[in-house]
């Protein structure tokens, strides 16, 4: 049997980045740069004024105080998108908005709150510092500066940087598309009467929301009945996908036909990982794609597709980042395992004076979804530890934001 550590290894060896789309800059949000981003000019591109107010030469106004207020006649005016188009004569002031270019000549602006106006004539209390209020070209960047890098996250600000340089499209990973399937004859949709002995089909949307968090984009192909013949036909249809993606029929059940048909048709890396929750994780290459068969207990799909599944799709993104927050937190439970296996442990992890501290969720079956669904952050047990106690440090593997709720 492998060990998680060296699972997750082999797959991440596997996996590449996702091949180059230009998307236009409204759609990018989200998405990982896949191109170097070069300021083709500076910003700002031109000398302007930070103020509303009055662009002058600080010559004019040595010697201004309140006193003795110095008076200049107002010989021009430059509006936001327009420019001056001769220079500023000495002994006037030019009346400028804020983004306005600053006029030849001019080397200073005197904000409208500090001026007193009348009939075509402006007064001025007090001198003024060369530079005053003007933001200079290339303050912000400069034409050939490297801006970005491949593999960042485009974010707001990012797409606003874009679009200040003048870029009205991108350079970005495609998203992997994932085809997800589950089995299983017990199996309804949601929404649907159920009849003794069935139960509503929840991987499919837990796979489908964890694909979406993790940039992929899911494409639920329905439920396979446990039957030889569908399996086949239908992992072979999935595999027209980037990836393929199911839960169930990889235990030892007689009618668990994945990992027969993976094994048969397509390249089957390995079947058993020591772990627990999760053991079954199956991983294969079917038509050159890869495929995450992960077993069906609720809370194992989940915890393999966080292991495995994430960091795998978040590499195709193009991300260079791949993994969750990782911290060390303080047990405030006590928990007892056979040694062997490598654990995780549904739990919450609360922010404490102290540092960060960790209760379990609750009970740690893997078809307890409940627990599941109360944790922020997955406790990672070592496989040779039998015993934690409380006050003791363990790793934790973040799974939302620890600010949003919980509390143990
Ligand atoms: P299997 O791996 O197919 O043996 O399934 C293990 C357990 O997970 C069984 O109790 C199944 O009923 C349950 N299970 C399998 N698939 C799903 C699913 N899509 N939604 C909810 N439970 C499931
Ligand atoms: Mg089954």
């Amino acid at each position: 049997m492998i060990s998680v550590d060296a699972a997750r290894e082999w797959i991440l060896r596997d996996v590449v980045p996702g091949k180059h789309e230009t998307v236009p800059l409204l759609q990018a949000l989200g998405k990982i740069l896949a191109e170097p981003v070069v300021a083709p000019l500076s910003l700002p591109p031109f000398d302007n004024s930070a103020m509303d107010g009055f662009a002058v030469r600080v010559a004019d106004l040595e010697g201004a105080a309140p006193e003795a207020p110095l008076t200049l006649p107002i010989a021009m005016e430059v509006a936001a998108g327009s420019r001056a188009h001769h220079p500023l004569e000495p002994g006037t002031a030019c009346r400028i908005m804020t983004g306005s270019p600053i006029p030849p000549g001019a080397d200073a602006v005197v904000k409208l709150e500090d001026v007193r106006e009348s009939g075509g004539w402006v007064s001025f209390a007090r001198p003024v510092a060369v530079g005053h209020h003007i933001r200079p070209a290339g303050e912000d960047l400069r034409q050939g500066e490297r801006l970005l890098e491949p593999g960042v996250e485009l974010t707001p600000a990012r797409i606003a940087l874009l679009a200040g340089i003048g870029k009205s499209e991108v350079q970005v990973h495609a998203a992997p598309r994932v085809a997800i399937l589950t089995t299983g004859d017990e199996l309804v949709p949601p929404g649907t009467p159920l009849r003794p002995g069935q139960i509503y089909d929840s991987n499919t949307y837990a796979m489908a929301a964890m694909v979406a968090e993790a940039g992929g984009i899911p494409v639920p192909l329905g439920v396979i009945k446990d039957d030889r013949d569908e399996t086949r036909r239908l992992l072979e249809e999935a595999a027209s996908y980037d990836v393929v993606l199911t839960s169930g029929g990889v235990s030892m059940g007689s009618y668990d036909y994945v990992g027969e048909t993976l094994r048969e048709q397509g390249i089957l890396h390995f079947d058993r990982v020591a772990q627990q929750p999760g053991k079954p994780f199956t991983y294969a290459t079917l038509g050159g794609k890869p495929v995450f068969a992960l077993p069906g207990n609720p809370v194992s799909t989940m915890v393999c597709f966080e292991i495995y599944v994430r960091p795998a799709l978040r590499r195709m993104r193009g991300h260079r980042h791949w993994d969750r927050v990782r911290m060390q937190v303080t047990m405030r439970d006590s928990f007892s395992k056979k040694p062997g296996r490598q654990t995780f442990l549904r739990a919450i992890v609360e922010r404490t004076p102290d540092g960060a501290a960790a209760c379990l969720a609750g009970a740690q079956g893997s078809a307890i979804l409940s627990s599941m669904a109360r944790a922020n952050a997955l406790l990672i047990v070592p496989a040779e530890v039998s015993r934690l106690e409380v006050g003791q440090q363990v790793e934790a593997l973040a799974l939302s934001s620890l600010d949003r709720e919980g509390a143990c």
